[in-house]
């Protein structure tokens, strides 16, 4: 069954990943699809395999800076003068920033991280929502992390924010269920993805596969996520099934989050 048969799905960080892999299971289920990022070529490469997959699928794209807020308000407006309305909204994009302990914490990368895992979420919100209201219905699915319910070493910004977006999607599913909007966040652990790849780069240069080998024996299952699994999860959250799960922050992460 489509689960999202002709419902418009926007998607932010599209083009790679987590945004990438979820915009093809939407497609899979039927959506129209609204995918925004600032890397203009993979957004267009994203964009095509898309379209060899599923012939069918509707696509508009937009480059676009989620950490400035005119170009929020510009795709959010694209989005709705091309299909009319936005169903459901995918607010993915986010950057890891560079390891380090915090007191040495470059102040730079610090800000950096904050303008978009921070103010990009909270941008995106802004725009969406009132588009929502109007239409009394809404899926937001927000992109926490572990990192958003739990610390990480040497990851402070990105903790900081992902726990910010934990508590943003409190405050919208609190302010905002009354118009059939659910808002709920998703907390992946180690998904394999071009971020997640970096970050094993960082923590053993010389063999970042020991230390992806080494995150996956931590871990229950004892392997990394595939991006798909975090598709199927959210295209669920976007989808009018889940009507009653709101505010909700939901580890996917094999249950590795659960150890002491
Ligand atoms: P990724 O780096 O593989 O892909 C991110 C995509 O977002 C890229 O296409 C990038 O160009 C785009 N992007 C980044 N900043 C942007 C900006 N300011 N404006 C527009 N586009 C932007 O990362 P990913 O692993 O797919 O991560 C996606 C989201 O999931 C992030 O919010 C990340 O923090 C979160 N997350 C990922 C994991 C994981 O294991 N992969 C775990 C927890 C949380």
């Amino acid at each position: 069954m489509e689960k999202l048969k002709n419902k418009v799905i926007l998607i932010t960080g599209a083009a790679m990943g987590l945004g990438f892999a979820s915009a093809l299971v939407a497609a899979k289920n039927g959506a129209l699809l609204s995918l925004v990022d600032y890397n203009a070529e993979s957004l267009e490469k994203a964009k095509n395999e898309i379209e060899s997959k599923y012939p069918e699928t509707q696509i508009i794209t937009a480059v676009a800076d989620v950490s400035d807020e005119e170009s929020v308000k510009k795709y959010v407006q694209e989005t709705v003068a091309t299909f009319g309305r936005i169903d459901g909204f995918y607010n993915n994009a986010g950057i890891e920033g560079r390891q380090a302990p915090l007191v040495d914490y470059d102040l730079d990368v610090f800000k950096k991280v904050v303008d978009i895992n921070l103010m990009g979420v909270y941008y995106g919100l802004k725009y969406v929502i009132p588009v929502m209201q109007k239409q009394e219905f809404g899926r937001i699915v927000n992109v926490a992390s572990v990192g958003g319910i739990r610390g990480v070493m040497n990851q402070t910004p990105y903790v900081a924010t992902k726990h910010a977006v934990s508590g943003i999607t409190k405050n919208a599913a609190l302010e905002y269920g009354k118009f059939g909007i659910m808002t709920n966040a998703i907390a992946p652990g180690a998904i394999l993805t071009p971020m997640v790849a970096e970050a094993f780069r960082q923590v053993n240069p010389a063999d970042p596969q020991a230390a992806e080998d080494n995150y996956a024996q931590a871990n229950p299952t004892k392997r990394l996520g595939r991006p798909e699994e975090v598709g199927n999860l959210v295209v669920f959250l976007l989808s009018e099934d889940c009507s009653y799960v709101n505010g909700q922050v939901i580890a996917i992460d094999g249950g590795q989050s659960n150890a002491y």
